[in-house]
């Protein structure tokens, strides 16, 4: 059963986390065609121009910019701390939540608006099964 499950490959840790078949994983939002906004997750209306079946699913940019961050210094049990929680605008359209790595959890090293970049990775714990996740974190982009 364990055997099984690594040989499909990592699961998405999200629903928004696409993994394609022999492809690069990427973010994936829902694109209003009525007047353009992104949304992350399912849903069937658009909540800023409110018009209903108008969304079609469209891949995310991974390039964006830190539009807000915050230092967590308490989590739960067996989460390492302090970490970065950062909100993040996409180019192209999309606001995206995750933590923030590759800097140090501190104010005067992140820059509001600095650029970075999402990337995929194996999350740092399996399940009860044994089922490995993939994840996506934000990093500085040079
Ligand atoms: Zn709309």
């Amino acid at each position: 059963m364990a055997e099984e499950a690594a040989a499909q490959g990592p699961r998405p840790v999200v629903s928004y986390l696409k993994i394609p078949d022999g492809g690069d994983p990427y973010l994936e939002g829902q694109k209003c065609s009525g007047c353009g906004a992104i949304f992350l997750g399912e849903r069937t209306t658009c909540s800023s121009c409110g018009s209903t079946g108008s969304l079609v699913p469209t891949p995310l940019s991974n390039q964006g910019e830190l539009y807000v961050y915050s230092i967590v210094h308490r989590s739960f049990p067996g989460v390492e701390v302090p970490y970065v929680s950062a909100i993040v605008d996409l180019e192209g359209g999309g606001t995206v939540k995750g933590n923030l790595i590759d800097i140090e959890p501190k104010p005067e090293k992140i820059r509001m608006g600095m650029p970075v970049e999402v990337v995929y990775k194996i999350a740092p714990r399996k399940d009860a099964e044994g089922n490995e996740y993939l994840t996506y974190y934000f990093k500085p982009r040079a």
